[in-house]
């Protein structure tokens, strides 16, 4: 194993080039099956320009439902890839890595005009906020790693979830493969500059990896969350400060801690 650094790449799937609607992120509806191809690609795109810009190792997770969503058959042959379920940990050994890649993202629930927005799940999560910050599935990602010392280097997607990392993250990297126009809608970069711009966005960031910082939250990690569903905030748990009938608060010890509270 070489000196460079090792990345670790989240993968989701709305913020995936050629994807701009909900049909192609849900497994029981036809147009999945291309974009699986699609988040696929992406990926490849993203390990090369890792290696490119002179990595030592990469992991990869299948973030999107339940991990599963990728051709393993065709995956580039210099990274690792986890799929499935993990147990433990939502990036598994990340204290390990050196710098973390959130491709195929997209912004938080709310975000206007933004493709596929939403925190988690699209069913009931709502409004969420860390320390007091509106905020999404980058900044829950970011901080997690970010407890580990672990700076998050790029973000994919559409315009929003980019603005959404830059205002996050001082210097961060970015690929905007499309331009959002609706929730279900989006003015999209062809397939090779898609991948030509995610290649040299992840080469880039993984050169400039030791000049940006952690995402770092504020402890305890305080998370605020407001549902759009009656009878959804859990009860009976230690851990919960109900607010009203559709909003809860959890605490936690680290970013990782207190987002499974919410769980
Ligand atoms: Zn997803």
């Amino acid at each position: 194993m070489g000196h460079g650094p090792s990345i670790f790449v989240m993968v989701d799937m709305e913020g995936i080039s050629g994807v701009c609607n909900s049909a192609q992120v849900d497994s029981t509806q036809s147009g999945y099956a291309a974009a699986q191809r699609f988040m696929t690609w992406d990926t490849n795109a993203c390990v090369a320009g890792c290696f490119d810009g002179g990595a030592s190792r990469v992991v990869v997770r299948d973030a999107h439902g339940g991990g599963l969503n990728m051709l393993w058959d065709e995956f580039d042959g210099r990274a690792e890839y986890i799929q499935g379920r993990t147990a433990r940990q939502r990036m598994p050994a990340i204290e390990t890595f050196d710098g973390l890649i959130l491709l195929g993202y997209h912004a938080m629930a709310g975000t206007v005009e933004a493709v596929l927005e939403h925190t988690m799940t699209s069913k009931h999560w709502q409004n969420l906020r860390i320390n007091g910050r509106p905020s999404g599935e980058v900044a829950i990602d970011a901080g997690i790693a970010g407890d580990s010392g672990v700076p998050t280097i790029l973000v994919t997607g559409d315009d929003k979830v980019c603005a959404e990392a830059r205002a996050l993250i001082p210097g961060i990297e970015t690929a905007e493969v499309k331009k959002g126009l609706d929730c279900q809608g989006a003015q999209m970069l062809a397939r090779e500059a898609a991948h030509a711009l995610i290649r040299q966005a992840a080469e880039k960031a993984v050169r400039r990896c030791g000049q940006i910082k952690p995402f770092v939250a504020d402890k305890p990690v305080k998370i605020t969350l407001e549902v759009v569903s009656r009878g959804v905030v859990p009860v009976n748990r230690d851990w919960v400060r109900p607010i009203d009938g559709r909003t809860f608060e959890v605490t936690g010890d680290t970013m990782e801690q207190a987002f499974r509270r919410l769980l």
